[in-house]
């Protein structure tokens, strides 16, 4: 049995009272639960950590997700597919027709009863509902509505759902699951066309593109009619978002971020989530099964999707043609300076936000307490670090009152030395006594994590 499965039933098991859950459901929610995980576009999944003796707490990389509401409040949903019966063969999925899994399917009351069971034990806030393609895109579209609606209007649920839209369902559909759901995502899946073709016969760059249209107009409209009359119905109140796979097919850092930035302008995406591709069937035109998920490179990505959202960088900015991928050793932002030398240093005490915003080592909320702070007096070195500065990163980049900060040497090459040193102390750091290489660039250290969820670069 897969080990995933054995997890997300061991997890069932000892979390919750399945007492009320017959074995059938029971069996399907682990099949299910576990099918879910892949799909990252509701912000946390993936991490298996099991309990140890003397220590509180484990992980299960499955079942249950986290994701921010509206307000940043974090909720907890069920995350879940409706079925992984699949009638399509995406050859980087587990759920595809031709793999050899075992398939399950709930039927729409067993899954919103289960929902509303959770919800009352006060095991969630909400459902993460997907599913694989049942008989066809509409089909699975009205069984994902009739869980919704019974969720809906017949047990009066008013917690948060995200559900995700199936390429190629009708429009019609796409309409009134966004009047039941917080937030939908359609998955654009791969980067180009040619790689949908490749990789996802049965899906298109249309079929992909027309519900998020859809979702967009929609929503646009809801807001419109819920200025004229308090009571008009929402549609998706908490946006749309997407999940790009990264690592299965070959295009750059460029091409991604370049798409993502044109679906966020054009669609008015809240988020897009990278996922970086992991090898778990063979297929045809896909990496080794032995290749290891491209991390490091996910997690640029991610860095320089907030360097676009919150940082006012263009994504040609930071790419182009002909340096098309991410420098694997130093971030997006450090690696945008290195190349723009002739803006800095910058003097800490006069310079205007943007170009705060600009300085490796400076985020949106130390940029904000600098500009405050420099009211009441000029600032040194010292006060920069308590507003949060992270002096290791912008030491070469900045002045205060018109000085360098002592021993540091402002050219290309030891910059680029002392952010590199910076990166092996981190990975030395995490090995915890294992001897890792510099050019193990797939490496991702704790400063990389909390780069990306805090968003400050
Ligand atoms: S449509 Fe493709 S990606 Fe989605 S479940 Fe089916 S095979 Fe997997």
């Amino acid at each position: 049995m897969n080990p995933d499965i054995i997890c997300v039933i061991f997890y069932i098991e000892l979390v919750f009272d399945v007492g009320a859950i017959t074995t059938d459901i029971s069996e399907k929610l682990s099949i299910l639960g576990s099918a879910a995980k892949y799909d990252v576009a509701c912000t946390s999944s993936g991490v298996d950590r099991a309990g140890k003796k003397g220590e509180i707490g484990s992980t299960v990389a499955s079942g249950i997700c986290h994701s921010f509401a509206a307000d940043g409040r974090c909720i907890t949903l069920l995350k879940v597919l409706l079925s992984n019966s699949c009638v399509f063969d995406c050859s980087y999925c587990i759920n595809r027709r031709t793999n050899d899994i075992k398939r399950a399917s709930f039927e729409p009351k067993e899954l919103a009863d289960l929902t509303m069971q959770f919800y009352r034990r006060n095991y969630i806030e909400g459902l993460f509902l997907s599913s694989a393609v049942i008989r066809n895109p509409d089909y699975t579209c009205e069984q994902m509505i009739r869980v919704l609606e019974l969720l809906r209007n017949e047990y009066r649920f008013r917690g948060y759902i995200h559900a995700k839209a199936i390429p190629g369902a009708d429009e019609l559909l796409i309409r009134r699951i966004g009047l039941l759901a917080d937030r939908m995502s359609v998955n654009i899946e791969l980067p180009s066309q040619k790689s949908l073709l490749l990789l996802a016969p049965d899906k298109s760059r249309e079929k992909i593109l027309n519900p998020m249209r859809t979702i967009q107009r929609s929503i646009t409209e809801s807001r419109t009619e819920l200025v004229r009359y308090k009571s008009a119905p929402k549609f998706a109140p908490a946006g749309q978002s997407t999940q790009m796979i990264i690592g299965a097919s070959p295009e750059t850092d460029y091409q991604i971020l370049t798409l993502a930035a044109a679906l966020y302008k054009g669609y008015g995406l809240k988020r897009v989530f990278y996922s970086a591709y992991i090898p778990m069937v063979e297929g045809r035109n896909l990496p080794a099964l032995t290749s290891k998920p491209p991390l490091l490179r996910e997690h640029r990505l991610y860095q320089a999707d907030w360097l676009m959202r919150f940082y006012h960088f263009d994504a040609s900015e930071l790419l182009d043609e002909k340096n098309p991928n991410f420098n694997t050793f130093v971030d997006p932002k450090c690696s945008w300076a290195l190349t723009h030398l002739e803006r800095f240093p910058v003097e800490i005490n006069s310079a205007d936000y943007e170009t705060l915003l600009r300085i490796p080592g400076v985020g949106v909320k130390s940029a904000k307490k600098i500009v405050a702070a420099r009211r009441t007096g000029a600032l040194d070195f010292d006060g920069l670090k308590k507003l949060g500065v992270v002096l290791k990163r912008a030491q070469y980049f900045i002045l205060c009152k018109g000085k360098t900060m002592e021993g540091v040497r402002l050219s290309h090459d030891s910059i680029l030395r002392g952010l590199m040193s910076e990166r092996s102390t981190e990975l030395l750091e995490g090995s915890a006594g294992e001897q890792l290489s510099l050019f193990e660039n797939e490496t991702v250290t704790r400063g990389d994590v909390i780069k990306c969820l805090t968003g400050q670069i």
